[in-house]
């Protein structure tokens, strides 16, 4: 028999890992060459590699999130505000029809690159470049039910005491008893 233990990585871990590896933080580093076109002391945006149209750009914040939902609130309204910003301005040096702006946040979402970030996207009438998504048909009284059912649990964001991140900050002290270690007991296969 051999015991295999694990341990459980606190929120604070996994976003160090990510970041360690991270091409967004690689590039807002200069490790790897990206073509800029705005910067301020905590957004970076730069033209996506594999455009969709012409001028396709990504706007990340220079500190390493996965998802947004991890972020500090001011950074993700400043974030929000050069996102808002950028669109209006790509929509005129473009010329383009229509601006798609999206946000993908974990790999079942689209997800590829781990580091928060939004995508503007020029469109052109009839452009096709985008699929269309699955819409559904659904009963006005699920929506009813679904409706009250998520607002229940949604309140003001001014009636909110922390305005930081909605995953919890895990202190150094915290880091050390949260740690959870898991013994996996795994039996060895007679060979056949
Ligand atoms: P996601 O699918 O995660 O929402 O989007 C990631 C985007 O990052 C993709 O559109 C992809 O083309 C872009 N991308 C991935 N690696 C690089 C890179 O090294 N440089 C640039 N400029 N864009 C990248
Ligand atoms: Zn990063």
């Amino acid at each position: 028999m051999i015991n295999i233990t694990i341990m459980a990585q606190t929120p604070q871990q996994v976003l160090e890992a990510s970041k360690a590896q991270c091409i967004f933080c690689k590039i807002i580093e200069g490790e790897i060459p990206s073509f800029k076109i705005y910067e301020d002391s905590k957004v970076y945006a730069f033209l996506d590699i594999n455009p969709v149209n012409a001028g396709h750009t990504l706007v990340i914040p220079k500190e390493h999130y996965i998802v947004l939902p991890q972020m500090p609130d001011d950074l993700a309204t400043h974030l929000m505000k050069v996102v808002k910003y950028l669109s209006g301005a790509i929509f005129e040096m473009t010329g383009a029809h229509g601006i798609n702006v999206f946000q993908n946040n974990g790999a079942a979402a689209g997800q590829e690159v781990p580091h928060v970030h939004f995508h503007i996207i020029p469109r052109f009438q009839d452009d096709k470049a985008i699929g269309e998504w699955k819409r559904n048909q659904i009963d006005p009284e699920k929506l009813k039910q679904m409706a009250e059912a998520m607002g229940k649990n949604l309140k003001p964001i001014s009636s909110r005491v922390n305005l930081g991140s909605t995953t919890p900050k895990v202190t150094k002290k915290k880091k050390v008893a949260t740690k959870r270690k898991k013994t996996i007991k795994v039996t060895k296969r007679k060979k056949l």
